[in-house]
């Protein structure tokens, strides 16, 4: 009989010890479910991080229409302005057009950091300044300019842009609209080259 009560209590330790690896197990995995969303999060969470590199050529992954009003892009934009591209908008979704906003509005921390990337990108303050404005003079600080994409929505917007004000201001960026509001009843004013030949540029 004193041979059976060893037995019983390594039994009954065995049962504990595969409960408590089972119970480890569980752990061990809810901790690495945690980590890999975690890590999913992170990688999803550095992509804005892109955005700026490609943004002054329009190829912005962002995917904001006219009408977003929770975009701060969209939202803080000059209000005749964002009134313009809704009208174009409405009227360009019946030619099968859809405009959408690859920049809008930018703090002056994210023009600062754009205006430090195309440094580093094209070389030089005098190059990038061809393609980025400071955070004092761009016009998308003060929310007075739009990159519109993709292509078919800029063409659309040459042909017809005027006739809501849209005009564009540089020949080397066919996405960059401003309000012209004289354009409705003129035409748009001659495009600068490209922005260093912009007054405004120079203050
Ligand atoms: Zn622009």
């Amino acid at each position: 009989m004193i041979y059976r009560q060893p037995a019983r209590s390594t039994t009954r330790g065995i049962r504990i010890r595969r409960s408590r690896i089972a119970a480890l197990l569980l752990v061990v995995a809810a901790i690495a479910a945690a980590l890999g969303y975690q890590s999913l999060r992170s990688s999803t969470a550095a992509s804005p991080t892109d955005v700026p590199r490609s943004d002054h050529r329009g190829l912005h992954p962002q995917r904001a229409t006219v009408f977003d009003d929770e975009t701060p892009g969209v939202a803080n934009l000059d209000s005749d302005l964002i009134g313009a591209l809704r009208e174009a908008a409405t009227d360009a979704a019946r030619d099968g057009v859809e405009f959408l906003v690859n920049s809008g509005w930018r703090s002056p921390e994210h023009q600062e950091q754009l205006l430090r990337e195309a440094v580093s990108e094209y070389g030089s303050e005098e190059e990038a300044a061809r393609w980025v404005a400071t955070a004092d003079t761009s016009p998308h600080v003060s929310g007075d300019a739009v990159d519109i994409g993709p292509s078919d929505a800029t063409a659309w917007l040459s042909e017809h842009g005027a006739e809501y004000g849209l005009c564009q201001i540089y020949g080397n960026e066919p996405w960059h609209y401003e309000l012209r509001p004289e354009a409705i009843d003129h035409a748009c004013p001659p495009m600068y080259a490209d922005p260093t030949h912009d007054p405004r540029m120079r203050e």
